[in-house]
């Protein structure tokens, strides 16, 4: 039911991870063992990203993120486990033994077809004399040049068409609905899902049809309807237009409403378009764009709802450092009309002279406020303030200080006070909480996931400890006494256990084929515990036995207060003491 361990050491073999990760990130610097360079999960100016070659692991200082090989792809190419290692299989010219694998692999695989069949069937349709409607929806929005690239097809306004064709090719009722392609009626036949609308297929970065979105053309509702989640398909983690979007040499991707709206801007030019799909902007598709582009454009329509879509996509872009900015559009509803009326050169000087995020957010603000009013101008100012605070250059606060002290009708001094304040504030808070993790050290070894947190923090030290001088020289301790159960954090004792039976059986120890068991956040864990070199090997067998003493004690400690507080529980139940 999985890879075979010989196959997966064999492929980790070929794909070192200086090589895999160096293609993604430039390993600019080097420190002891390890090569460092700008961590492409979180955004950072200094390289904190570690890649160790002999351990074949890379850890981020900063983020914590960390794993192996496969790991490292699964996590920037957005793939699950067996897709990372057929990636990399393709990669290093290495057949991928299939049946060794699990069958979702193969459903995954024949969804895929059926999705690739079906985009080809609505594709011909779009061609054929049953596509009129979609084609004369497609001349009237100008974008019959876009058909081919993005694959736009029709699906006919009937209740079967589709399934015909795709039973005639060998599928069964059971893809069909699957792949969320057509539905059970209440009698128990078939329909098909999307019937008289024009067809965007949504195509990974990889160049699979992974579902469709639907456009009405009449005046019926929804407007678009989108494919449900299926195996192979999550709305909330896919852009629509990212596989065309990545090819852009623009700089920036420019972020739409709707599919319609992302095809006429690639059809005016704009092929960095993208938009996400029937949902507001998520932060798996924010961190999917930032994978792709520093810069990320906003192009929502003009109206209130767009207003605010914007206000939230900004919210979940920014932590991710990536230059935000905001187009308005001024006399049109959206880019379209707006590109339909004054061409596309107007709207590309309207994207050059689109304000960042901060101006945008201060506009917003500002209309939140009545600024004729003495106390609309306080609440302006209170709020304007706290937005300026939060900016890192003194000048970027100097300046947007200056506008909205101007904004506000008070002088600029006062306004910087206001300012001044907030920050005081903040970085006394920041000081508190920086105090607070200092006086309890412990604390902050507890692991970034909560999931897998200590419940005794001096003993999972030691567990990490034993887990550490293990991989880094299972040479020495091929024969210990000890076992996961021994250990008070289960993740930490089934890494043990795990890491313990590779060495026993004389192999490396490989985070790539623990993730075959392992969630990514167990191996960050272990990633990050393996990037520790406290102790040198002279030293490691006299820690060994103090981190083996020290888990023994602790069990000891532990055993005699829970007997203690079992013998008072007794006492308490049979004589009524302590109540
Ligand atoms: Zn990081």
């Amino acid at each position: 039911m999985a890879f075979s361990d010989d196959f997966l050491d064999e492929l980790t073999r070929r794909n070192d991870i200086v090589d895999v990760v160096g293609s993604y990130v430039p390993l600019t610097k080097r420190s002891g063992v390890n090569m460092f360079g700008l961590c492409p999960f979180h955004g950072e100016k200094t390289p904190s990203f570690s890649v160790n070659p002999e351990r074949q692991i890379y850890h981020c200082f900063g983020c914590g993120k960390g794993g192996g090989v496969i790991s490292f792809i699964m996590e920037i190419e957005n793939l699950s486990y067996p897709d990372a290692v057929r990636f990399l299989a393709k990669r290093a010219g290495m057949e991928v033994p299939e049946d060794h694998y699990d069958p979702r692999q193969n459903r995954r695989s024949r969804m895929l077809a059926l999705n690739q069949e079906a985009a080809r069937f609505f594709h011909a349709q779009l061609m054929a004399d049953t596509g009129r409607p979609g084609q004369d929806y497609v001349r009237r929005r100008g974008i019959v040049s876009m058909v081919k690239p993005f694959g736009l097809g029709f699906a006919p306004d009937s209740w079967q068409s589709l399934i015909d064709a795709m039973t005639a090719k060998g599928y069964t009722r059971q893809d069909l609905v699957e792949a969320g392609l057509a539905r059970a009626g209440k009698n128990g036949s078939l329909y098909d899902y999307f019937r008289g609308r024009l067809m965007f297929p949504v195509i990974d970065v990889r160049g699979n049809v992974i579902g469709f979105s639907g456009r009405i053309l009449s005046d019926g509702e929804p407007k678009y309807l989108n494919s449900p989640d299926t195996l192979v398909y999550s709305k909330s983690r896919s852009l629509f237009a990212l596989n065309l979007a990545k090819k852009s040499k623009s700089g920036y991707i420019l972020l739409a409403e709707g599919n319609i709206d992302v095809v006429s801007l690639h059809q005016a030019g704009f092929d960095s378009a993208v938009a996400s799909l029937g949902t507001s902007l998520t932060a798996d598709q924010a961190r999917l764009l930032a994978r792709y582009t520093s810069q990320v454009i906003i192009a929502y329509d003009a109206d209130s709802a767009g207003r605010k879509a914007a206000q939230r996509a900004i919210g979940i872009l920014q932590p991710l450092d990536l230059k935000i900015k905001v187009v308005e559009i001024p006399g049109a509803k959206d880019p379209d009309e707006f590109i339909q009326q004054k061409g596309p050169q107007a709207f590309r000087e309207l994207i050059e002279r689109s304000g960042g995020q901060v101006e945008y957010r201060l506009e917003q603000t500002a209309a939140g406020f009545d600024l004729n009013t003495d106390e609309g101008r306080v609440g302006f100012l209170k709020a304007a303030a706290k937005l300026i605070a939060s900016l890192p250059g003194s000048v970027e606060r100097e300046i947007y200080g200056m506008r909205a002290a101007e904004k506000a009708g008070v002088s600029r001094d006062a306004f910087l006070t206001e300012v001044e304040r907030v920050r005081r504030q903040s970085a006394a808070a920041a000081k508190k909480r920086l105090d607070r993790e200092q006086t309890a050290p412990l604390r902050a070894a507890q692991p970034k996931e909560r999931t897998l947190r200590y419940d005794n923090v001096r003993s999972a030290v030691a567990e990490e400890g034993v887990l550490n001088l293990l991989c880094r020289f299972p040479e020495q301790f091929s024969d210990l006494a000890l076992t996961g159960a021994d250990f008070t954090s289960p993740a930490l004792g089934r890494l043990y256990d795990a890491v313990a039976e590779r060495v026993r059986q004389g192999r490396s120890v490989s985070l790539d084929v623990l993730g075959q068991t392992f969630s990514p956040e167990e191996l960050t864990l272990l990633a990050g515990i393996l990037q520790r070199d406290s102790v040198p090997a002279v030293a490691a067998r006299q820690a060994m036995d103090d981190y083996i003493n020290k888990i023994r004690t602790e069990k000891e400690r532990q055993s005699r207060a829970d007997d203690l507080r079992g013998y008072a529980e007794k006492l308490k139940r049979t004589k009524g003491y302590g109540s």
